[in-house]
């Protein structure tokens, strides 16, 4: 700790006044009046004066007895004044003992100096009351500082500001009287002893109970005037307030009753009373001390407090709308810095070393395109100009590719890896599993075979070699985990000496032992499933390579262009010509040998189908055990005739990976099938996908599921089934309920996925869609992902100001410097 805990009450005092001063003395500066504000602070100002003098003149300020709210200017000026006579003194005083102290340690003195705000960063000890078991307690809702506690915000707040008299109390709403007491007793209330309190005002009397807490009574000294709110209840016909908030009215502001009151989640051991009266603290001694470091014109175009005031209100607001205000400020302020962060961290990537820019050799491309067996789509010709223009700039490309399952994203990756290969540097192609690595290996090298005029060679083979139209004969390799041993190592030592042009595997190509001769461009398929490290992995392989991130999932683009903004995006938006997604179906549960029949008559036809069974949220055991059953019942009683496959997330990946590949052989008929049916799976021949216990799956996932058939020109069909409505009808009732249908309807009506996702995102609300942590991203504590009108205006702002102001940020002295690195610290790649 470098300064005392007790200083910071001086230097909270002297922001106050200065701030009051600003303002033309008008008691605006702090909230609940300047009189309120430094009786508060005289103990702790009091503490921190050892010199007996200043302890003197300190008494004759009369904190004590001031009244600042009836003063005229003339005088408020003038008491001021005083005021900061006597603190320079204090601090001069202070400054003699420190520059003794710190004598001995030049460096803690530099960085004490340094620092903008040294108290924010004690530990939330410097309170009074909170000791170090208490401080463990709040380490477990990861507040250990003073900043942490003044950033701890209120879940919610209960609206006690309804003060009335007495008599004219109603029942079943919050309320608050503020009353003389006039008895206080322990009483027997029911078998337990309680407390019971007589009060009244001009207009009434009326009693307060609590269950269970004799040893409230103690509080109430007779004549002592409470404050009390809560419900009014009626007990044999006399009123009374059962279990309310209470809280003596003396000299400080009220924080337990009569008004908003903050509602902190808690951990056990921590009590609403004392989290109250010590955020309390904090912000009457600290939040002040906070630098506001957006600029002031953000502040004014987007209708936003000054930050110490939103913390402030965010904890003790005045009102509703003060709330609102200081929530949406707090919540700009973690979109900004998100923004601002991904921002400068693509600008370190691209700065950091010069890229490969490479030259585009059309022809080829002309010619291997004229191979395919069908034309681009025309938004693939727009996704490939923006890559093509990327990958002909001396930086690296940092691109994310987002489309619709079965847009082609594939093709895309192809041409940009013939490109690299082309240019005399390898490529590479990661998936998230084996499954996905081998059927991109699959495609790609078919795509490639059909252009250089050459058969695929028999068999399973890790490493083709394709000629034809290629300058030299480009190959490709297969490196997966369960590629072992000697074949393991030859094709490690091909890679190493430059021998394979394209590499596609899965995390076994970012192992260590895995080097590139000239990695140039890295494309990375599913990209959400791979966290950031896994990127930056892949990136340290090469030479500052060129990235491709490619993802099916849809969302929103604000969001996107938010949490993916160290990326540009690109986006195919249309399916291939006459292909659409399966249509869905929701049927009642009755209708189940329907759908049962329906798949049979597929199969007849030689097609093929998925069985899904819900997704259990306690268990992975649970799922399996539900998964196989059903197996056991189909194959049993209603499929005999037909091969069944089984597959689920309790079976080793050695074992899944045959499951779907004796599927995709047309080995089996039917999988059955908990959700781990992989996205991005692709089994041409499979057209049906029935998923069982639809309402227990998200609209995405569900959209995903659908997106797995039917790609093969021919129409798929995914048919919906939730037990719901008839086992439990009438169970479960309000708004759950009726989510689950307003989805399985959306998921009717709805085909495009980024309609979805957004209506995915009004039905789930805020918080749930898509955590930021998930992506490697700082935690939003106050803001949410799914408000996109926030959302775009601090991405505006932010992109606007990172233009303008390239040096601000990388200051971290500066006030805006030291809250991005507070917020990004401990993140990958960050400074
Ligand atoms: P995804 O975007 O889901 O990864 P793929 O790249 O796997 O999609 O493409 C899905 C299928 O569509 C593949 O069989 C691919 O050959 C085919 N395909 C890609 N582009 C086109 C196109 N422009 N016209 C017709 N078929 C296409
Ligand atoms: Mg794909």
């Amino acid at each position: 700790m470098e300064q005392s805990p007790r200083e910071t009450g001086i230097n909270s005092l002297r922001r106050v006044l200065e701030l009051e001063r600003r303002k033309g003395y008008d008691d605006r500066a702090v909230i609940g009046g300047l009189d309120k504000f430094l009786r508060r602070q005289e103990g702790r100002i009091l503490q921190d004066i050892t010199d007996r003098q200043l302890l003197a003149s300190f008494n004759n300020l009369g904190f004590a007895t001031s009244d600042y709210r009836s003063w005229d200017k003339k005088r408020r000026q003038e008491w001021i004044a005083a005021i900061f006579n006597w603190l320079d003194r204090a601090e001069a005083a202070r400054e003699r003992k420190r520059t003794t102290a710190a004598a001995g340690s030049p460096a803690a003195a530099a960085r004490s100096r340094k620092k903008t705000s040294p108290g924010l960063d004690l530990s939330i000890t410097s309170i009074r009351g909170i000791a170090a078991t208490t401080a463990d307690r709040f380490a477990r809702l990861g507040v250990k500082t003073i900043y942490d506690l003044l950033h701890f915000f209120p879940r919610r707040y209960i609206d006690y500001s309804q003060r009335k008299p007495i008599a004219e109390l109603g029942q079943g709403k919050e309320q608050t009287i503020i009353a003389t007491v006039w008895q206080s007793r322990i009483v027997k209330l029911g078998r337990r002893r309680g407390t019971e309190l007589i009060v009244g005002d001009d207009t009434g009397n009326i009693r307060a109970v609590w269950f269970n807490q004799p040893y409230l009574a103690k509080n109430f000294r007779i004549n002592a005037t409470v404050a009390i709110s809560g419900m009014v209840s009626s007990f044999k016909g006399q009123r009374v307030f059962i279990s309310p908030e209470w809280e003596l009215v003396q000299t400080g502001e009220l924080i337990h009753t009569a008004r908003l009151v903050p509602v902190y989640p808690l951990t056990s051991g921590l009590y609403p009373r004392q989290v109250r009266k010590w955020t309390r603290e904090a912000v009457d001694g600290w939040a002040w001390q906070l630098t506001d470091f957006l600029p002031p014109e953000i502040k004014r175009r987007c209708r936003l407090p000054d930050l110490p005031e939103a913390i402030a209100q965010a904890h003790y607001p005045d009102s509703t709308e003060k709330a609102e205000e200081a929530r949406k400020r707090l919540a700009f302020d973690e979109l900004f810095l998100l923004q601002l962060g991904l921002l400068l961290r693509k600008q370190n990537w691209q700065q950091s070393q010069p890229g490969n820019a490479f030259t585009i050799n059309q022809e080829l491309l002309k010619t291997f395109l004229s191979y395919l067996p069908f034309a681009l789509t025309s938004a693939q010709e727009r996704v490939l100009h923006e890559v093509m223009s990327d990958l002909k700039q001396p930086r690296a490309m940092s691109r994310l590719l987002q489309g619709e399952v079965g847009s082609g994203k594939t093709v895309i990756a192809t041409l940009a890896l013939l490109i690299a290969s082309n240019n005399g540097y390898q490529g590479a192609l990661m998936a998230p599993t084996e499954v996905l690595a081998e059927q991109h290996f699959n495609n790609i090298t078919s795509y490639l075979s059909r252009a250089s005029g050459q058969p695929e060679p028999p068999g399973q083979s890790n490493l083709r070699q394709y000629g034809g139209i290629f300058p030299r004969p480009l190959t490709v390799a297969l490196l997966t985990g369960s590629i072992t041993g000697s074949e393991k190592e030859n094709l490690q030592g091909k890679i190493r000496q430059g021998e394979v042009d394209i590499v596609i595997g899965t995390h076994a190509i970012i192992q260590e032992e895995v080097e590139f001769h000239k990695l140039g461009l890295a494309v990375i398929d599913e990209q959400h499933r791979f966290g950031v490290l896994q990127r930056s992995a892949l990136r340290q392989k090469g030479f500052n390579p060129h990235i491709l991130a490619m993802t099916a999932t849809p969302i929103p683009r604000t969001m996107a262009l938010t949490l993916y903004g160290d990326l540009d995006l690109s986006i195919i938006d249309e399916l291939p010509p006459g292909r659409r997604l399966a249509p869905a179906k929701w049927l009642d549960p009755r209708g189940r040998g329907k759908a049962y029949s329906f798949i049979h008559r597929q199969v007849d036809k030689g097609k093929q189908a998925f069985i899904i069974y819900p997704l259990i949220e306690e268990s992975e055991a649970i799922e399996a055990k539900a998964a196989t059953t059903e197996y056991e019942r189909l194959s049993k009683e209603v499929f005999p005739d037909l091969k069944l496959g089984l597959m689920h997330g309790r079976m080793s990946p050695a074992d899944k990976e045959e499951a779907m590949r004796r599927f995709r052989s047309g080995e089996f008929d039917i999988l059955v099938s908990t959700s781990v049916v992989e996205v991005g799976i692709d089994v041409p021949n499979a057209n049906v996908i029935l998923v069982e216990g639809a309402d227990r799956f998200g609209l995405s996932q569900l959209h995903q599921f659908r997106g797995r058939v039917g790609r093969d020109k021919e129409q798929g069909y995914c048919l919906l089934i939730s037990d719901r409505l008839s086992r439990e009808e009438g169970a479960e009732t309000g708004k759950s309920d009726d989510e689950w249908k307003r989805r399985l309807k959306l998921l009717e009506e709805i085909q495009d996925g980024f309609k979805l996702a957004e209506e995915d995102l009004k039905l789930r609300g805020p918080g749930e869609f898509f955590g930021t942590q998930q992506s490697g991203l700082p935690e939003l504590k106050i803001a949410s992902i799914t408000n996109l009108q926030l959302l775009e205006t601090a991405r505006r702002e932010a992109t606007a100001f990172f233009q303008n102001n390239p040096a601000a940020l990388k200051d971290n002295a500066s006030a805006l410097g030291e809250k991005l690195a507070r917020m990004w610290q401990g993140h990958i790649e960050w400074s």
